[in-house]
């Protein structure tokens, strides 16, 4: 068929026509999407930006040094404090060192938080409390605080303490003694009054009191010191046991009975077992003593948590601690019920050496209780990593 060139010319031309009117609609539609594409990488930069300013005043608001790291282990904000120790020289560089190293271990490790007191050489002595704490979504975040003043003034209490406590030790000691001679004399002649072996008695009972409390305060000053910290790999439900064969005696004096539940037989710390043992001991003899007669303690393990942590728990049904007084039993010489803990021979430092030793351990120490039903500690550690052996056991010790 042979088709008239007026009409082979009108095709071409509306075939042109559509080509042009397309290609304006095309440009016009990128060019919407561009603006649109712009629009959105704009809002995205201005709400990163606004969260930015207020992660920035957050931390301007910390009192500490803080600085973030992100997930490669740089740094890419902090507060005034902080930005002192980033690309610093001479002595701050090696506390930014230790805020290196501490980011690195825990964005790598299993461990969540990780804190380290750096004291660089030199003078004026300098003491910086380093700690970094993972971030959720990488990256960590460190915390510095200088706190060289606060450590003299604690030397110089502790240090008074150690002293005053030593210097006290043997002429309280030869008095316990005495009087320990006078009772036994005493009690041997049968001409001595009844007022008088009463008075000795009682004598002998506070001195012996004294005695102990001086004990308990050397202890607690070693503990503080801690200066060259024990680090062995300690067996918790081994330490456990040792806990328990310490208080055994007054259990079953009372006939109270203490059961060991253990979720994992092999879990281990790293730290001073002396301590460990020290600090369930005091956890235990509470509970023997804030608990009626013919009553339960349970000292048990939880499973390895999963920051890491183990928890060792002493659950009591004694006395139960009012919730007003619950913050401040941690304290020195902070009794509840001041009659009590001297009827019970207590001397107020059980739980501040508990606090210590989890302290020393990079743990804590928290309780709940109610009045009347009984208490529960809960000693928090960090376990040993290659420790965990998944084998559940459970143990009972009368
Ligand atoms: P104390 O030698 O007086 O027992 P601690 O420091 O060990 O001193 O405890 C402080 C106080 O906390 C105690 O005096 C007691 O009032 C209270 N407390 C501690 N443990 C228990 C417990 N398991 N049940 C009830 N009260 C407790």
């Amino acid at each position: 068929m042979i088709v008239a060139p007026a009409v082979v010319l009108v095709a071409l031309l509306a075939g042109l026509a559509g080509w042009v009117i397309r290609g304006s609609v095309v440009r016009r539609d990128e060019g919407r999407l561009a603006r649109a594409e712009h629009a959105a990488v704009e809002a995205e930069r201005a709400r990163a930006e606004a969260a930015d300013q207020r992660l920035q005043a957050v931390i301007d608001a910390v009192p500490q040094g803080a600085v973030v790291y992100d997930r490669t282990g740089r740094p890419t904000m902090g507060n005034a404090l902080g930005r002192r120790f980033i690309d610093a020289r001479h002595r701050d560089a090696l506390v930014e060192l230790a805020a290196r190293e501490l980011v690195a271990a825990v964005s790598h490790n299993g461990a969540h938080a990780a804190r380290r007191p750096v004291e660089p050489a030199g003078t004026p002595r300098m003491v910086v409390d380093v700690q970094a704490r993972r971030l959720a979504g990488g990256g960590a975040i460190v915390l510095l605080e200088d706190t060289t003043e606060r450590r003299r003034l604690e030397e110089v209490r502790r240090d008074f303490v150690a002293n005053i406590s030593h210097e006290l030790r043997t002429p309280i000691g030869a008095i316990a003694l005495l009087t320990e001679t006078m009772v036994v004399e005493m009690s041997a002649a049968v001409t001595a009054p009844e007022p008088v072996l009463r008075l000795a008695n009682r004598l002998h009972a506070e001195a012996v009191r004294v005695s102990r409390t001086i004990d308990d305060l050397l202890l607690l000053s070693r503990i503080e010191n801690d200066e060259e910290p024990v680090r062995e790999a300690v067996v918790v439900a081994d330490a456990l046991v040792e806990a328990i064969d310490r208080v055994a005696g007054a259990a079953h004096e009372r006939h109270i009975e203490i059961r060991l539940d253990l979720a994992d037989r092999a879990v281990r710390i790293r730290g001073d077992r002396r301590q460990l043992v020290s600090a369930v001991f005091n956890l235990l003899d509470n509970a023997v003593k804030y608990s009626d007669a013919n009553s339960l303690v349970v000292l048990r393990t939880l499973p390895v948590d999963d920051e890491g942590n183990v928890a060792i728990e002493v659950e009591d049904r004694g006395i139960g601690i009012p919730a007003r007084d619950l913050d401040r039993i941690f304290e020195r010489f902070y009794r509840v019920d001041q009659a009590r803990s001297r009827r019970t021979g207590g001397t107020g430092l059980g739980l501040s050496i508990v606090r210590h030793v989890a302290e020393n351990h990079d743990g804590r120490i928290t309780a709940r209780s109610c009045e009347g039903e009984g208490s529960t500690f809960v000693l928090t550690l960090p376990a040993d990593p290659r420790s965990r052996s998944g084998t559940v056991a459970a143990t009972e010790v009368a």
